[in-house]
């Protein structure tokens, strides 16, 4: 397996590529539901590759940037089981030499980026547009491969490409859990053992707001429901909506193409989750 920790070389394989090139970015300590999307990659591109970069943007400075779990030995053991061949794996060094407080950005649209996820976590999508659009820049892949577990991220980031002219198509994977349904996710491993007896909730109340969302439900009643169930259950829910799976426009009738929206934190771990409307 080829690991390329700088842009020289990486660009200089890139130049040598024959045939399609899909990339998975991640930010590590890889799950299931990460090597879904290399599996997925791997069906489309010819060559995968795999990045790995905890992108301090992304983090506000209250949040879990220090804690995030890093385990990069154990990742590249699971990539080439899984029969990847390239990863690259920048420091931030590399990402931002000059720092990160007086760098261009990018905006990504106010409608998709400040609702949801971007109310409590003001600048998270600016952070997260500007460090692909700097992988897409050194990897120049044609298929970026992004997962649906972050669905407002999806949008954002199809959004953003399609603004900026960047010729590079999105490939979505599907959300992948746990058996119990939890959404597989890094941050599962900060939950207690307790937590994670109670964490399957979260998915367990999207999917029967879901299948209550028929045509003529009360969608403020269904949400209030939720929340009361993921309250009683010890959740703290920072919010738990119905909106539009294109626009992310808040719903108050159930309409095609409408989702669930859900985080909530559950001790000191923020969970998110999303299920779309079955009627
Ligand atoms: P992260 O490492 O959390 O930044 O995630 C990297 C990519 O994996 C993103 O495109 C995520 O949406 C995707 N991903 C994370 N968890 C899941 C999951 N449970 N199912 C599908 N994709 C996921």
């Amino acid at each position: 397996m080829a690991i390329f920790k700088d842009i020289a070389g990486l660009r200089q394989w890139r130049q040598n590529l024959r045939g399609t090139l899909a990339l998975v970015p991640t930010m590590g300590n890889l799950h299931d539901g990460h090597l879904a999307l290399v599996k997925l990659a791997a069906t489309r591109a010819e060559q995968v590759l795999v990045s790995i970069y905890v992108n301090p943007l992304q983090f506000g400075p209250q949040e879990d940037f220090a804690n995030y779990p890093r385990t990069l030995d154990q990742d590249l053991q699971r990539l080439q089981e899984a029969g990847c061949q390239t990863v690259f794996t920048p420091d931030d060094g590399l990402m931002y030499p000059r720092g990160r407080q007086d760098i261009s950005v990018v905006m990504p649209p106010r409608s998709l980026s400040t609702v949801l996820c971007g109310a409590s976590r003001p600048g998270h999508f600016v952070g997260v547009c500007t460090v692909l659009n700097k992988l897409l820049h050194m990897a120049s892949p044609e298929i970026l491969v992004l997962g649906e577990k972050d669905y407002q991220q999806l949008r954002i980031v199809q959004q953003m490409l399609s603004d900026l002219n960047l010729n590079v198509q999105v490939l979505p994977g599907p959300l992948q859990r746990e058996p119990d349904g939890l959404a597989y996710s890094s941050r599962n491993t900060f939950l207690s053992l307790a937590e994670r007896q109670v964490a399957p909730l979260l998915a367990a109340t999207l999917f029967d707001l879901a299948r209550r969302s028929i045509s003529g439900a009360d969608v403020p009643g269904l949400a209030a429901a939720g929340r009361e169930r993921l309250e009683q259950a010890g959740f703290l829910p920072d919010y738990l909506e119905l909106r539009d799976g294109q626009s992310l426009r808040a719903l108050t009738t159930p309409q095609p193409d409408a989702r669930w929206f859900a985080a909530a934190r559950l001790g000191q771990t923020r969970l998110i989750d999303n299920v779309i409307i079955s009627g």
